[in-house]
């Protein structure tokens, strides 16, 4: 049956959306959210996960709870196809979804596709896919990590890994590196790199720049400089990508991320809306972050109502900045807003109940 909306993934957009819809209800209108699992993971609490401070249970949204109350339906499934002009969407399990308007939300694809399914490597995204990883894959880190990408995520991982390590107690000689294709934490202001560089040495993270990876056999990871490391465990938290089946969706894209306007259309199908970090918006550019998704949510809902009723659309438009909370491994916490670092001990408990209010809302 055709539904009004479908929204596809429950990623941090549409989490805000939902709770948007749960306060201002609309029982005329069919929403179907479709989502491989009845959970989604909260990506600022994953660190958190992995230095051992939070179960697993702690670090994702009860989609389904937040369906009941908002009143849509949820579908347990992914998306392998999607078809803008046609307006039918494939799910794995062969399902068919047809829908008058989509909002595509499913966040991104890191690490190569070459590396991605060997054995000892870890994509950071899908969080779903790496959180039961990590369960799996996390007792014994004795062999060595290595974390691809030094942007934010992969420094916090980088301090939980080390944490996680001296908690099973691992010698600080065990091998823990990050590797990044150009500068670390390049996109962050020098006081907080210079802050969190100082954390790296002090955690023994060795810190190798400029260089790529060739390849990683036998708990050994070589690359492009010749180099070669000890690392057993591979986490990828670069080379983000579009879900294969978004690229070839027939929605114009850019770098392969769908192109949108400052309502969340796809510039090419205005019946698709596009949210969170698998967007690319047409003017200007948008970090990565959890922070922009959960503030388009609510507009994008209220653009999807209002594109149903032809009602003007309004714009979403991104804040300038936005406070950093950054986890350092152990159970602290560095802040950063325009520039400016501030090192608090109360910082920690702040993040935590930011962190546990937006999962438990
Ligand atoms: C280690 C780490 C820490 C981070 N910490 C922070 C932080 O503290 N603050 C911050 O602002 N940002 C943080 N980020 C960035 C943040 O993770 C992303 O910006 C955020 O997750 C983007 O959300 P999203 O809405 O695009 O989708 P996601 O949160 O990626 O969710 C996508 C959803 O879609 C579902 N899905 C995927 N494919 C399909 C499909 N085919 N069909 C149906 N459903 C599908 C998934 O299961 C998932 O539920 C961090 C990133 C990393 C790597």
């Amino acid at each position: 049956m055709r539904c009004d909306v479908l929204l596809i993934g429950g990623g941090h957009a549409h989490i805000t959306a939902l709770r948007w819809l749960k306060k201002h209800p609309c029982p005329h209108m069919k929403f179907k959210l479709v989502n491989p699992r009845a959970y989604a993971v909260y990506s600022g609490m994953v660190p958190g996960f992995v230095a051992g401070h939070f179960d697993r249970n702690e670090v994702e949204v009860d989609l389904n709870r937040l369906c009941v109350e908002a009143g849509v339906d949820i579908v347990y499934d992914s998306i392998v196809d999607f078809d803008p002009v046609g307006k039918t969407a494939t799910g794995e399990t062969g399902a068919s979804y047809s829908f008058t308007q989509a909002s595509i939300d499913v966040g991104i694809v890191s690490a190569p596709v070459s590396l991605s399914e060997k054995k000892g490597n870890l994509a950071v995204k899908p969080m779903s896919h790496f959180v039961e990883a990590w369960q799996q894959d996390s007792g014994n880190l004795s062999e060595g990590v290595a974390i691809i990408g030094g942007g934010l995520g992969g420094v916090e991982l980088a301090l939980a890994v080390r944490h996680k390590m001296n908690a099973c107690r691992l010698p600080t000689s065990t091998p823990l590196a990050i590797v990044d294709r150009s500068e670390i934490l390049s996109s962050s202001s020098p006081s907080l790199r210079h802050a969190l560089c100082e954390r790296l040495n002090a955690a023994s993270v060795t810190i190798i720049e400029n260089a790529q990876v060739r390849a990683h056999e036998n708990s050994c990871l070589m690359l492009d400089s010749g180099q070669s490391l000890t690392a057993q465990l591979v986490l990828w938290t670069t080379g983000a990508r579009a879900p294969g089946w978004l690229e070839e969706s027939g929605l114009e894209t850019s770098g392969g991320f769908p192109v949108i306007n400052s309502c969340q259309q796809s510039i090419s199908h205005p019946d698709s809306f596009i949210s969170g970090d698998v967007a690319s918006l047409q003017k200007g550019r948008i970090p990565k972050a959890g922070v922009y998704a959960v503030r388009q949510g609510p507009v994008l809902m209220q653009n999807l109502i209002a594109k149903l009723n032809g009602a003007p659309l309004q714009d979403y438009d991104p804040q300038k900045d936005y406070l950093k909370l950054v986890s350092l491994g152990a159970r602290s916490a560095i802040a950063e807003k325009w520039g400016h670092t501030i090192q608090l001990p109360g910082l920690w408990g702040l993040k935590t109940l930011i962190d546990r209010s937006f999962v438990q809302d």
